[in-house]
């Protein structure tokens, strides 16, 4: 997943994670002296590592929280309390009417004209409001944030870290500082290429969710198939699968249901457009 394609960001990524070794060499050099260090810092809460191999769901929350700070370092949260009530509640709609993670979930709307939604380990979800303008009902909209619940139930966030700790070698004795995994995970949601498998996955996880709250599963092809059309590429369409084929596989793998469920554009047009 990291080698998918060479980028200036990738570059920076990969002397990120060659610094990151350096770190941890240093701190192994002397096994006494390493965990002194360690427990000093534990103590006082300044470091937190977590072993790789065995992330709990509190570690993953923890994260997701400094993922968070990042994310929120880089976009602006949407200033306007009833169009956050409306995301957040259709996403606390969408989580509890499904099979979804016990943790908590939280869903915020960015300020940013690309047209994207995106996903942090520990229940971190995010759309902009170019997305938001994007939608023509609620329906589209609670597709998109059904594929992002996926990818953190499905815990695609979680096994991509994973597999670029391992990839970079950067796990000392102690684990990997939950930070440094924060900045990671960053890094894996904003810069580099999902995985093909993973957004199979989250859409048909995704239409499944859609499905349990009574939306209809058509709303996500709708979605994608708009997007298509008007050549945006936000981070579910910036993948292997073209829309076109996924909106086939959305269309094989699927039964259409009839529920008319969240496709008025009036209901949506009065409560988020005309805030926008
Ligand atoms: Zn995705």
């Amino acid at each position: 997943m990291i080698n998918y394609h060479l980028s200036k960001r990738q570059t920076w990524f990969q002397l990120l994670l060659a610094t990151s070794v350096i770190t941890v060499s240093n701190i192994s050099v002397s096994a006494s002296q390493s965990l002194a260090i360690d427990i000093t810092d534990v103590i006082k809460g300044t470091v937190q590592y977590v072993q790789i191999a065995n992330i709990s769901d509190e570690q993953e929350i923890e994260i997701g929280k400094q993922t968070n700070q990042q994310v929120l370092s880089q976009y602006q949260l949407y200033n306007n309390s009833q169009i956050q009530q409306y995301v957040s509640d259709l996403g606390q709609e969408l989580v509890s009417a499904s099979d979804s993670r016990d943790i908590p979930f939280n869903f915020q709307v960015v300020s940013s004209d690309e047209v994207n939604a995106f996903a942090t380990p520990g229940g971190f979800v995010y759309v902009t409001t170019g997305l938001l303008k994007t939608a023509e009902n609620r329906a589209q909209l609670a597709s998109v944030m059904a594929h992002e619940i996926a990818h953190i139930n499905e815990k695609h966030g979680v096994k991509a870290l994973k597999q670029a700790v391992a990839a970079q070698g950067i796990a000392g004795a102690a684990g990997v500082e939950t930070s440094q995994l924060a900045q990671i995970a960053y890094q894996l949601t904003l810069d580099l290429p999902q995985s093909r498998s993973f957004e199979y996955e989250a859409d048909n996880s995704g239409l499944k969710i859609l499905q349990q709250s009574g939306y209809p599963a058509q709303a996500f092809a709708d979605f994608l198939a708009k997007l298509e059309s008007s050549g945006n590429t936000p981070e579910f369409i910036r993948t292997h699968p073209t829309s076109e084929n996924r909106i086939k596989a959305i269309s094989q793998n699927t039964q259409i249901s009839n529920s008319n469920k969240g496709q008025d554009p009036t209901e949506y047009s009065n409560n988020v457009l005309s805030l926008l």
